[in-house]
């Protein structure tokens, strides 16, 4: 509230504590007998104040009938004073509903601020996306160094070691991830500056890149979320920012209503004053009225300030729905790019990634319900004669053909992946475990059916298979480990058989 609406506040009072005091003493020269006291003066004003009652608004008149009585004079004045007490409430009413509206369009306004300096974070860490790669090609170039430097001669290796181990050191400095991720890179550079033998180069290398790949996961997954959040404020911001335009509306048009009706009010006294100015009481009363004409030309200027932040909230507004629609594209492009990561380049089905995180859930499911959750592990066999007898494209060809083999065969809530190379995972649900058996052998069968053809020579194609149902007391690797052996079973018994453990 600045220093014109304290005036105002300060004003308005003041008059009305003027008028009744006029009041006061009008009440004070009635004599005994209800007439007013001596002076011929009087007689003139309250002449004056009848006619003045007559042209008064229609609520300030129901005391015109009895006219003739001098108290009438007093009644017409105190509902003059009625008008001004209840104009003074609306006044001080208005004047809360505007300071409301002003915190609130402040509040907003930083709200806007604080959401355009995230995005503006978020854009940049979306724009910068291949700083993944930018980390992960050294990172793999590092793990053929040490592949191919632990194959070498002893005495070239230490010194190889170091240099690689320096890059590694370099590398892990640069990454900036928190959490569980930002431990481990840190535990597995301790290591590095604490190892005088560095034969462990590879595995250490390998590990990195599986832990800047899940950091860039969680970093965002979490900025997923924040745009979700982010999305449903502005929204909420918008609808309130509607509500205060459309209620700042109603007020302004309700106070120019009153203010017209103040400014009436007050030239009809004008009026009728004017050629009565030679008593006190009228000269005093005209006094008063200049002031009141001041608070009615503050008044003016107050909507003027209403309108402005009105037109403010507007635009305000406009803002924020301009914001909502970027954060949803921007949300939109991220979920788009989230499933990618989680979608197998080769076979376009599911990553090991996106297993590792099903199988979280699905476990945690069946921890709760009990209901019967299958491990199915599959691995081709003797693949890599595929591989050398007709070629690694060949090869990839094979792995697109099974992988749509599955995803046709299977139920659609089952969950297929590729567990890594020539592997496949599958997670079934609310599985029967007497009728297990029955889809997986098929499964296998289907697959021996494939009509396989490279350089028009017909090939068969045979998977080995391992499943298991999850047990009481198991973990996510227990159960995955058994799965394993029942796959390592399968393939010792011939291959292209099924082993349920
Ligand atoms: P087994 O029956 O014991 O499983 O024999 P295998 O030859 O299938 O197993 P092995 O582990 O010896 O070889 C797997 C081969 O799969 C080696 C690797 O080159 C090949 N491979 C892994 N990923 C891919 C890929 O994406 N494309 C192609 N073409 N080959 C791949
Ligand atoms: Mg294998
Ligand atoms: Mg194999």
């Amino acid at each position: 509230m600045n220093n014109d609406d304290l005036w105002m506040l300060k004003d308005l009072p003041s008059a009305i504590t003027a008028l009744e005091t006029l009041c006061d003493g009008l009440q004070h020269s009635l004599s005994d007998d209800g007439a007013l006291s001596g002076q011929e003066d009087n007689h003139g004003l309250r002449v004056q104040w009848q006619k003045l009652l007559g042209n008064l608004s229609p609520a300030h008149t129901h005391n015109k009938a009895s006219n003739s009585n001098e108290a009438t004079l007093i009644d017409a004045l105190q509902a003059q004073l009625t008008f001004l007490k209840r104009h003074q409430q609306q006044q001080q009413e208005q004047q809360q509903q505007s300071r409301e509206q002003l915190l609130q369009a402040a509040h907003f306004l930083q709200e806007a601020d604080y959401a355009e300096e995230r995005l503006s974070g978020l854009i940049t860490a979306l724009e910068g996306n291949g700083h993944i790669i930018y980390y992960l090609y050294p990172l793999l170039e590092c793990y053929q160094q040490a592949v191919s430097v632990c194959a070498q001669q002893r005495q070239q290796e230490r010194a190889r070691q170091q240099e690689i181990c320096q890059r590694l050191l370099t590398l892990i400095d640069e990454l900036s991830y928190t959490g569980d991720v930002g431990n481990e890179i840190n535990s597995i550079k301790q290591l590095l500056l604490a190892q005088s033998d560095h034969t462990n180069l590879p595995a250490h290398c390998l590990r990195l890149i599986a832990l800047v790949i899940e950091g860039s996961r969680l970093e965002r997954q979490l900025s997923s979320r924040f745009l979700l959040r982010l999305n449903n404020n502005l929204e909420s911001m918008q609808t309130q920012c509607l509500t205060s335009v459309s209620e700042g509306k109603r007020i302004v048009s309700a106070r120019q209503i009153q203010d017209a009706s103040l400014v009436e009010e007050i030239h009809a006294i004008d009026r009728h004053l004017s050629g009565h100015l030679d008593t006190s009481l009228a000269q005093s009363i005209v006094a008063h009225l200049n002031g009141l004409k001041t608070v009615a030309q503050q008044h003016a200027q107050l909507q003027q300030r209403e309108a402005a932040l009105l037109s403010q909230l507007e635009s305000l507004e406009n803002e924020v729905g301009k914001l909502k629609q970027q954060t949803s594209d921007y949300r939109r492009r991220l979920t788009s790019q989230n499933e990618k990561l989680m979608i197998d380049g080769l076979t376009q089905i599911y990553n090991r990634t996106a297993l590792d995180e099903r199988l979280k859930v699905d476990f945690a499911r069946w921890q709760k319900t009990q209901s019967p959750l299958c491990i199915v592990l599959l691995d081709v066999d003797f693949f890599k004669k595929i591989n050398d007898q007709y070629g690694h494209l060949a090869g990839d060809k094979a792995l697109r053909l099974i992988a749509r083999t599955l995803r046709n065969s299977l139920k659609e809530s089952d969950f297929i992946a590729r567990f890594g190379g020539e592997e496949f995972a599958i997670l079934m649900l609310d599985v029967d475990p007497i009728l297990l058996h029955r889809p997986l052998h098929q499964l296998r069968q289907k697959i021996e059916a494939i009509p396989f053809s490279f350089k028009q020579e017909r090939v068969t194609i045979t998977v080995s298979i391992g499943a298991t149902l999850l047990q009481p007391g198991d973990t996510i690797t227990t159960a995955l480990e058994r799965a394993d052996q029942a796959l390592y079973r399968a393939k010792n018994a011939g291959r292209n058989q099924l082993v349920i453990a």
